[in-house]
């Protein structure tokens, strides 16, 4: 779902999301790309043998060198590179979890251990039950997430 937002800089550089590439890979990452999506191949002068391309329709060509030189002049500047990889980090997988405010906050003793089943269980307010088994519960110190299967409210489960 993530996948959802839109290419990363790195992807519009063909870098397929490598972002710890360095500034000399990233520079010909760029070459290759805006030869590749240049409208009219007019920079030919850097072009390897063998880049250049076949050339699509001209508007979508465009549309797609304009992505480049955008990637570029953000990647290409070492101070706003560190701060779009801090939000590339902020923002990648994950956040969504962060963003779920739990509908209550629970620790493990709180909730009733079945042994025989091997789980812990809360009831939720829909009346359905947050299952946490054994092997799945937050290490000391720690806490987890616990979606209820019925509904979409959140458990938040502590172990202390
Ligand atoms: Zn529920």
């Amino acid at each position: 779902m993530a996948e959802e937002r839109g290419k990363n800089l790195y992807d519009v550089l063909g870098l397929g999301g490598n972002t710890g590439c360095s500034a000399d890979e990233l520079k010909r990452a760029y070459r290759k790309t805006a030869l590749r999506t240049h409208p009219d191949k007019k920079h030919e002068e850097d072009a390897s043998p063998g880049e250049e391309g076949r050339g699509g329709p001209q508007g979508q060509q465009n549309e797609a060198f304009l992505e480049v030189q955008r990637a570029w002049a953000i990647l290409s500047d070492p101070e706003e590179r560190y701060r779009y990889d801090e939000e590339l980090l902020r923002g990648g997988a994950g956040d969504e979890l962060e963003d779920v405010v739990p509908d209550k906050v629970v620790t493990l003793s709180e909730m009733s251990h079945d042994r025989g089943q091997g789980s812990y269980g809360f009831e939720c307010r829909c009346g359905d039950t947050f299952l946490i088994f054994e092997n799945e519960k937050p290490e000391t110190g720690t806490s987890v997430l616990l979606p209820c299967c019925s509904c979409s409210l959140v458990l938040c489960v502590n172990n202390e």
